[in-house]
């Protein structure tokens, strides 16, 4: 039988070539409920055997990361099956209207013929986090009820969603279009964290 946990950490995470992807903020380190799957499982399993205080590298290949890219996720349609008229190597569209939707990005444009990516710009990437393990402490009987931690402040403190959290987990980039993945997995973090406490609807 294995308690979950409420996490808090630190990361910068780099791909193989030492290039920073994503960063948690300064002073905003990110919490999560263990085993209830809001983040990468490769990074997930180091954080939960790791000590409080300790600071250590992590690898996580991409079985345990973003998976790996699936050619079959990509596919070539005409500009007007698009919601835009123009459209350039690098956009990224949300592929339905649900905020959950996948996102998939313009890898190619010939004509009126445009190349969609639907795999995780991280597909395929040894991920390697640079965490500091800050914080760790049972969950409360509300956070395990919700799946979700209620953090103070950092990612998954301020989604408005029941199904909790983000920092990676599963289909979740929404919002970041702009970025080269989800929360924790690169670009920006520019939407509803940080906001602290718990926003969902339970
Ligand atoms: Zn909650
Ligand atoms: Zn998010």
């Amino acid at each position: 039988m294995s308690t979950q946990q409420v996490i808090s950490f630190s990361y910068t995470l780099r791909n193989k070539a030492g290039e920073v992807l994503d960063q948690s903020p300064e002073g905003r380190p990110l919490e999560f409920l263990s085993g209830a799957g809001q983040i990468i499982e490769g990074l997930e399993e180091s954080l939960v055997s790791m000590e409080i205080g300790k600071s250590d590298e992590v690898i996580v290949r991409p079985e345990k990361g973003y998976g790996f890219r699936d050619e079959s996720q990509i596919d070539t349609v005409s500009i007007s099956q698009l919601p835009v008229d123009e459209v350039k190597v690098g956009d990224y569209f949300q592929a339905g209207q649900d905020r959950h939707a996948p996102i998939v990005r313009v890898i190619k444009v010939e004509g009126d013929q445009v190349t969609l990516d639907a795999n995780h710009p991280l597909a395929g990437e040894d991920l390697v986090f640079s965490v500091d393990l800050l914080a760790k402490r049972d969950a409360t009987e509300e956070e395990l009820a919700h799946g979700h931690a209620h953090s103070s402040g950092g990612c998954c403190g301020g989604h408005g969603e029941s199904e909790g959290g983000c920092c990676g987990g599963g289909e979740h980039h929404h919002e970041h279009e702009d970025s080269e993945g989800g929360c924790c997995g690169g670009g920006g973090h520019d939407h509803e964290h940080g906001k602290g406490g718990c926003g969902c609807s339970h």
